[in-house]
């Protein structure tokens, strides 16, 4: 699923085709992605306006025009992709939006599973929206106090708690596996319970996977592709996701895999996490 790396990826690849540009023929291939809007609305909106900034807002990419912002959540399997030629046939099965742009390149939503959902926020919308997500981790006027007090207050496991969007966003499975890992924090100890010791490491630890992770077009097992259409590389680097039954790289231990947490697979090193 894209998770912040992934969608920054994304946005960063298609932005600079994007930019000033004008959505000239705009197509949505089914409507049950919408959330809020119509499709003749959405259409109406999006053919003719201008392309004034692209950017990401926690799993989000944000279409910024002059009257509307329009949101894509990639949800499990989306993706943002520019084309500088025709789509081949398989290309464009699972494009659920497409506009051509008035360079003649053409802007993809591709979903195979469709669990992505599309906005059309006004400013008020866009407000709401924005203020219902916790704080971006890569914001440098973030800091570790912020991020500790976000968090602490919460007796749930701190791995669901590091999930939670309304917290901090952009974190999902992969990166949570990862940064508890490389924090040394079980995955299942309580939020309120992780020492500020322990938040130092975790609010450092998660900075440098996210970051780390964009370095390499984030993380691809299945369905994800950057905006150019190639896959990611972090799943080289990986330090316990999808790694359940191996050695630990730190201590040698064969990694613990449960779903009690989050009826997600969490992966960790019982001797390395406490
Ligand atoms: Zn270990």
């Amino acid at each position: 699923m894209p998770e912040l790396p992934e969608v920054e990826t994304m946005v960063r690849d298609v932005r600079p085709a994007l930019l000033g540009q004008r959505f000239l023929d705009v197509r949505l291939s089914h409507s049950d992605v919408l959330r809020g809007v119509t499709r003749p609305r959405l259409i109406k909106a999006l053919t003719g306006a201008t392309v004034r900034d692209v950017t990401r807002r926690a799993k989000h990419g944000v279409i910024h025009l002059d009257q509307h912002r329009f949101v894509l959540q990639p949800g499990m399997t989306g993706n943002l992709l520019i084309y500088h030629r025709p789509l081949e046939a398989a290309e464009s099965r699972y494009a659920v939006l497409r506009a051509r742009l008035g360079s003649g390149a053409e802007f993809v939503f591709r979903d195979i599973r469709r669990i992505g959902t599309l906005l059309l926020l006004d400013q008020r919308g866009w407000e709401a929206y924005d203020r219902a997500l916790g704080p971006e981790p890569l914001d440098p006027g973030l800091t570790v106090q912020r991020f500790t007090e976000g968090l602490q207050s919460s007796s749930s496991a701190i791995k669901k708690v590091l999930m939670d969007q309304r917290r901090i966003v952009g974190v999902g499975n992969i990166y949570a596996n990862e940064a508890l890992f490389a924090a040394g924090i079980d995955p299942s100890k309580p939020a309120r319970k992780v020492s500020l010791d322990g938040y130092a490491r975790l609010f450092r630890e998660t900075r440098r996977i996210l970051q780390a992770a964009i370095d390499s077009e984030g993380t691809t097992f299945r369905d994800y592709r950057t905006g150019t259409g190639q896959p990611g590389n972090f799943q080289l680097e990986l330090q316990v996701y999808e790694r359940q039954g191996e050695r630990c790289r730190r201590c040698g231990t064969r990694l613990s895999a449960t779903h009690d947490i989050d009826a997600r697979i969490t992966v960790f090193c019982h001797r390395c996490q406490k």
